[in-house]
């Protein structure tokens, strides 16, 4: 029983708007998933009344190597004893923005701000600014934050806050093109996560042409090519997503995972794009604390010794492994998409997500906490044991589906609703077709 979630929500439906807003309200989550959350440790949450569970959303992302990680957390704590949020930053800041321009490629210069959104936001006005000119050139669908010219709810958003963007279909080639010709002489960007990796569909990884083609374009309109890695930084690489392809952007966005937790994102550039990004005028009174930034020299520092890295890609081919095998054994065939890293699990022949609800339900009231609509991430606050009990659940999970296959409840009509309501926006690609 969540009773003590169930009254936090009733309270906060009173002074907060929509309760809990964006990707963190359970909204369109199945009923029983727990809203609030007093504790997290490794890869466990607990709720307010005292629930654990194995967590395998990671807070969407920032959680990279377990909460509460023994060496970020000193590093926290000792610099609280030093200073935070002052009236100008600490000398961390040139420490961190050292250490990122050693990790990363392409990058020459970083500069830091909260979120993934300020980081994306700050990107396109430095294009614009190097430029001089007003098209971004972005993938439909594709989440880039959450402001007017970038949320996924046309509630409050004006047409003309996207008046200078150009959607493009991320899985066709022909489609960039066209939408680069209709940028004409006035393309300032191109835009683009690593691979597309949206909510409610398979996971596509673009082929290296893609890459490759989206690089050349920029070169040839002498644009700036953004890459988005606020979602996949340091999950799909110890560096630049796009290295193996042989492409690097001019400017990179990151921010989630690289304090670990603590509220700090950055903006990555190359030489030539760094007189405009030192003309724009950006900043927030908290965008140069120094805890954060403690956090994420640790965090960086365990990132470069690579441990980090070869644990999540084994606890994610462990589950992606043990999940598929269960799935079979009791008559289910799973759509595990993304990289191990970062897990999308739906299920084939599940055009409403019916069974994909109903399975994280059960996997919810059995203390595993997964997404049926959106990618999962894996940290190295996991363990071997830890996933080997995820898959035990899973299989009194997936029996008990079984069990009940012809009557599993449809997904709730508010979900359906939202997601109606928002499909042309997200460009829903492979299993949008709901009733
Ligand atoms: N870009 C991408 C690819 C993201 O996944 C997200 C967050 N999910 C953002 C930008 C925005 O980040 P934030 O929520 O920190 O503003």
């Amino acid at each position: 029983m969540l009773r003590n979630d169930k009254r936090l929500i009733e309270r906060a439906e009173q002074v907060v708007p929509g309760g809990v807003y964006g990707h963190m309200s359970t909204y369109l989550m199945p009923d029983g998933v727990p809203q609030y959350y007093t504790k997290s440790k490794g890869t466990y949450l607990w709720d307010a009344d005292g629930n654990k569970y194995f967590d395998c959303l990671s807070a969407y992302g920032p959680n990279l190597l377990g909460y509460g990680n023994a060496q970020v957390q000193d590093a926290i704590r000792n610099q609280l004893e030093h200073c935070d949020t002052m009236s100008g930053p600490s000398p961390l800041m040139v420490d961190l923005a050292e250490a990122m321009v050693d990790m990363i490629d392409h990058a020459n210069w970083a500069m830091f701000c909260k979120n993934g959104t300020d980081a994306t936001s700050i990107a396109t006005t430095i294009a614009r600014a190097k430029t001089g000119r007003s098209k971004i050139v972005v993938g439909r669908g594709i989440y880039h934050g959450c402001l007017p010219w970038s949320t996924p709810s046309m509630e409050g958003v004006q047409p003309a806050d996207r008046m200078n963007l150009i959607y493009f279909d991320v899985t066709d080639m022909d489609s960039f093109t066209d939408a680069v010709r209709q940028a004409g002489d006035d393309l300032a960007g191109v835009i683009v996560t690593p691979y597309r990796h949206e909510v409610f569909g398979d996971q596509h990884f673009f082929p290296q042409e893609m890459a490759q083609l989206i690089r050349k374009s920029c070169d040839e309109k002498e644009a700036v090519l953004i890459l988005d890695e606020v979602r996949t930084g340091f999950r799909l690489s110890v560096g630049s997503a796009w290295s193996e392809h042989g492409v690097q952007p001019d400017i990179s966005c990151w921010g989630k995972m690289l304090g670990n937790g603590q509220p700090i994102s950055a903006v990555l550039g190359t030489d030539e794009v760094k007189q405009a990004a030192s003309s724009i005028y950006v900043t927030g009174s908290f965008w140069f604390s120094a805890v954060p930034m403690a956090a994420a020299i640790e965090t960086l520092r365990q990132v470069r010794e690579g441990s980090y890295f070869k644990q999540i890609m084994a606890y994610g081919r462990r589950l992606r492994a043990g999940l598929e095998d269960r799935a079979r054994a009791f008559g289910f065939e799973l759509s595990q998409t993304g990289p191990v890293t970062m897990p999308q699990i739906l299920f084939r022949e599940d055009p409403d997500f019916r069974i994909a609800y109903r399975f994280c339900q059960l996997l919810a009231q059995n203390g595993v906490l997964f997404s049926p609509y959106h990618n999962m991430f894996m940290n190295a606050g996991m363990t071997d044991e830890a996933i080997d009990g995820v898959l035990e659940t899973s299989e009194k999970v997936f029996a008990e589906l079984k069990d009940t296959r012809g009557n599993i409840p449809a997904i709730p009509d508010r979900v359906t609703e939202k997601l109606n309501k928002r499909k042309p926006l997200l460009g829903l690609g492979q299993k949008q077709k709901l009733a």
